[in-house]
């Protein structure tokens, strides 16, 4: 029998975007700096510098590669979860950082193989069995679809949280994993 597929997610999944990102636009602009309790939907353009753009503010070179991971469990949970399921990553990429993505997984998760490194934006047209995310629009689809989610709360899913499970580390993820999935 083939392996339950688990998807995760890599942005404020894996490896902490958001706060790198905020960090990079607070330099730029003193003046108006940003905290992550603002950041409360994936739509910034309301509350950045009015001189900040989508390709400022995520489009800085190498922003992707220098993300830290998620925390200090983060591996080994993955690499336990590879054991017993089919993992794959999928993360919406602008088309330059997607070099940037798979250098990151190679130096972080260098046991997760390129084909299972999936660039999608439209996640839900994926077949996976559970999917691990931040982003409330990802899980409300898959959990639409039928399909087991875990969310990772962070203050943009804050409306939608009472919906989902939530785990906000990695300690324990794949023995969550196991249980859903059973
Ligand atoms: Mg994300």
């Amino acid at each position: 029998m083939s392996k339950k597929i688990v998807a995760i997610d890599m942005d404020d999944t894996i490896c902490h975007l958001i706060p790198k990102a905020i960090h990079y636009h607070n330099l730029l602009y003193p003046d108006l700096p940003l905290t992550m309790e603002q950041i409360v939907s994936f739509d910034l353009s309301g509350i950045w510098h009015p001189s900040c753009s989508e390709n400022i503010f995520f489009g800085r070179p190498g922003l992707f590669e220098e993300l830290e991971i998620f925390d200090e469990y983060t591996v080994e949970e993955i690499r336990r979860m590879t054991a017993d399921f089919d993992v794959i990553i999928v993360t919406a990429a602008r088309p330059a950082s997607v070099p940037e993505k798979w250098n990151w997984l190679q130096k972080h998760l260098p046991f997760i193989p390129f084909e299972n490194f999936f660039v999608a934006k439209r996640k839900y047209l994926l077949d996976f069995d559970l999917l691990i995310d931040d982003g409330p629009h990802n899980l409300i689809a898959a959990k639409q679809a039928g399909k087991h989610t875990i969310m990772i709360p962070r203050p943009w899913n804050a409306q939608v949280q009472e919906d989902f499970i939530l785990k906000d580390s990695w300690d324990g993820m794949t023995e969550l994993v196991r249980t859903i999935l059973a």
